[in-house]
C-alpha cells in the first residue's frame, strides 16, 4: 500500500470508529492493540499478567462519552495518533503502579540525573541511553535505531557507573516502572515555545527533510527532554507497528463485543444505535 493509501485507510478507520462503526474498530483494534500490548509489556511488566485487562481499559475509556477521548487524539496521521495513545496508556498505566516495586539496586531516574547524563551527547547517543533506561535490550535497540553494537555500547558508556542494572539486558521490560513514567509525565509536561510540532519529527524519520531542515531540530531535540521522549517515542511507535502481528480475529471479536456490551451497561445509547442499528 502507498503511503497516500495508508492516510486514506488510517482516516477512514479512525472517522468510522467515531461513528461506532463495528468493522472500523475490528481494523482499529487488530491493528494497534497489539502495539498497546508491547508498550504495556516495556512498561508495564509487572502488569504482564493483566496487560489485557489494561487494554480493555484503555479501549473503553477511549469510548467513553461518544468517542470524546478518541477524538481528542493527533488525527493528521498514524503515527501522531499512536503517540497519543502511547501517552493515554502511560498516564493511566502509571496510576497502577507501586512505586515500592521498582528495583532499588540502582539510584530512580530523576529528571535532574537523566538530564545530567544525556548532557552533551550526540542525539544518537541519547537515544540509545534514554530507551536503555526506559528498558530495552540491545538487540532490540539495535534494531529499532538500525545502529550497530559498537555504536550501541558507546550510546551506554555513562550508564556503567550507577545503572549497570539495566546493561545487558536481554528481555524488553523497566526495572523501575513507576520512576521511569513518572519522569515521562514530566517530560511530556516541560513543552516550551521553541518545540516543534511532532510531524517534524515524523518527516525527519521518515527521509523527507533536508539536512538544512533537520539540523536545528534534531540540535533542540537534543537539549529537551519534552522532545526526546516525544522522538524516541515516535521511534518505537514505528518499530513495533511494523514488527508486530495483527491481533487474531477471535481476540478482536472478543473486544469489540466487550466494547458495545459494556456500553450498553452504561447506557451509551449513541453508540448502541449505530452498532445494532436499534
Ligand atoms: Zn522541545
Amino acid at each position: 500500500m502507498t503511503s497516500g493509501a495508508k492516510l486514506i485507510t488510517f482516516h477512514k478507520t479512525l472517522a468510522g470508529c467515531e461513528a461506532g462503526n463495528p468493522e472500523s474498530w475490528r481494523a482499529f483494534l487488530g491493528d494497534y492493540t497489539p502495539v498497546v500490548f508491547q508498550l504495556v509489556d516495556v512498561y508495564l511488566p509487572l502488569l504482564r499478567e493483566g496487560r489485557a485487562r489494561l487494554g480493555e481499559e484503555t479501549l473503553l475509556a477511549l469510548a467513553a462519552n461518544n468517542f470524546e477521548r478518541l477524538r481528542s487524539f493527533d488525527h493528521q496521521a498514524e503515527r501522531e495518533f499512536l503517540a497519543d495513545l502511547r501517552s493515554f496508556l502511560l498516564e493511566r498505566g502509571a496510576t497502577k503502579l507501586e512505586p515500592a516495586e521498582d528495583i532499588t539496586r540502582a539510584p530512580k531516574p530523576a529528571p535532574d540525573t537523566v538530564d545530567a547524563l544525556l548532557q552533551g551527547l550526540p542525539l544518537i547517543h541519547q537515544e540509545i541511553l534514554f530507551l536503555k533506561l526506559a528498558g530495552y535490550s540491545d538487540g532490540t535497540l539495535e534494531k529499532m535505531l538500525r545502529i550497530t553494537p559498537a555504536i550501541a555500547q558507546r550510546g551506554l558508556e555513562r550508564l556503567q557507573a550507577d545503572y549497570s542494572a539495566v546493561l545487558k539486558k536481554d528481555r524488553d521490560a523497566c526495572l523501575w516502572p513507576a520512576a521511569w513514567l513518572e519522569l515521562l509525565a514530566h517530560a511530556r509536561s516541560a513543552k516550551s515555545a521553541d518545540c516543534p510540532p511532532l510531524r517534524h519529527f515524523v518527516r525527519i524519520l521518515d527521509g523527507q527533510t533536508s539536512w538544512y531542515e533537520k539540523e536545528p531540530i534534531e540540535k533542540h531535540v537534543g537539549l529537551c527532554l519534552h522532545c526526546l521522549e516525544r522522538w524516541t517515542a515516535l521511534r518505537e511507535l514505528i518499530y513495533w507497528r511494523r514488527g508486530v502481528e495483527r491481533l487474531p480475529e477471535t481476540e478482536v471479536n472478543a473486544l469489540v463485543s466487550r466494547l458495545s456490551l459494556r456500553a450498553q451497561a452504561k447506557k451509551e445509547k449513541p453508540f448502541l444505535k449505530r452498532v445494532w442499528g436499534a
